[in-house]
């Protein structure tokens, strides 16, 4: 597997030694991949085509044709997605567990939560 991230790989490592069959072939579907979202910058006189590089999966991870208005338009979600960190929760007894992989804090490539908590 390609290096990643150490959050991913860390995730990854705590699921590969708990999933049964079932949620392996979840984590499959939510494999991690680099991922690309192109974005317009604008400011100081300048308009520019650039692109978010992340970390997300083909199932949760869509990104419209055409690209993004600005960054924080961005709402891709980023991995680990709900899906993987519900899979991640079932396990949230372990001490390697980690508060930060909560469903909850499922959020987008722009930062924000995929759920706002009111
Ligand atoms: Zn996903």
């Amino acid at each position: 597997m390609a290096r990643f991230y150490d959050y991913v790989e860390e995730l990854l490592e705590f699921l590969f030694v708990r999933l049964d069959d079932d949620g392996f072939a979840t984590l499959v579907a939510h494999e991690p991949r680099r991922m690309l979202a192109p974005y317009i910058e604008t400011g100081r006189g300048r308009c520019e085509q650039r692109s978010a590089a992340f970390v997300g999966c083909v199932s949760c991870s869509e990104i419209i044709s055409g690209g993004y208005g600005d960054y924080q338009s961005i709402n891709v979600e980023a991995w680990p997605c709900r899906p993987v960190r519900e899979l991640a929760v079932l396990y949230a007894d372990a001490a390697e567990y980690n508060e930060g992989w909560r469903p909850e804090y499922a959020g987008f490539v722009s930062g924000r939560l995929v759920f706002e908590v009111s």
